[in-house]
């Protein structure tokens, strides 16, 4: 069945703490939307876009409406939003009567996003705070796909943004540091995060970023669902 313009092609719908960033450990509902613009290595979600190209509504998402989502998401005795993917701003559009509803009912929205896409003046304005994670080298993607100027300074002007940074080892560290010069990112609005997708590896870059942290002022997350639940969806 064909999509109209007004549905949103949506991955899943569910109920748990934010794990990871700024407001790791807040109860959230996560609505994941379909379709990526990027294509990490290390994605774990490519269930939101590996299949892009011949996805089919009812397999790979569920086509649903404005009064679908507010419905589902509602249903849920639970304030903040996670809106997340794949990569949420390809959906501006029919996202924002969505957010405006869920706005009007008191709901705190976040957005995960990769940070290549430019927020519209509307979606600025009723969204509460940018997970903006922009991607390195270790992603394996262009870097002329993965870095975009205009839309990182637009993040840092916002002042709404955190930013949000996969790290390996000391390579992806001088990269990152390098970004976050070129782009003006306050250092208080930098977050390191492991790569890794069991808890062994993440402990053990963990504890290497948290020296890094304390010397340079970012902030850590650790991967608290990869951490508690392994690499699984919906939890
Ligand atoms: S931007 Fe996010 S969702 Fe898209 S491929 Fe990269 S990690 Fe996955």
């Amino acid at each position: 069945m064909q999509r109209t313009e007004n549905e949103l092609p949506i991955v899943e719908v569910f109920l748990s703490v934010q794990g990871e960033g700024i407001n790791i450990g807040t109860p959230s509902v996560f609505l994941r939307t379909y379709f990526c613009n990027l294509t990490c290595t290390w994605c774990d979600t490519k269930y939101t876009w590996l299949n892009q190209d011949r996805s089919k509504a009812g397999i790979d998402y569920q086509s649903m409406t404005a009064e679908d989502i507010v419905s589902r998401v509602t249903k849920f005795d639970c304030k903040n939003l996670v809106l997340t993917g794949g990569e949420p701003l390809l959906h501006q559009r029919p996202l924002l009567p969505v957010l405006s509803r869920l706005k009007e009912r008191d709901m705190h929205i976040e957005v995960e996003t990769n940070g290549t896409v430019p927020p519209s003046e509307e979606m600025l304005d009723v969204v509460d705070l940018f997970n903006v994670s922009p991607k390195t080298s270790n992603s394996l993607v262009d870097k002329r796909l993965r870095l975009r100027r205009v839309v990182l300074e637009a993040f840092v002007t916002s002042q709404k943004a955190w930013f949000k940074f996969v790290v390996r080892d000391q390579h992806d560290l001088l990269e990152v540091e390098s970004l976050i010069s070129d782009f003006s990112m306050p250092a208080e609005r930098v977050i390191l995060m492991p790569e890794g997708t069991d808890s062994v590896v993440l402990n053990e870059r963990g504890r290497w970023l948290i020296e890094i942290c304390k010397e340079k002022g970012f902030r850590f997350t650790p991967r608290l669902h990869i951490m508690l639940f392994g690499n699984r969806r919906g939890v």
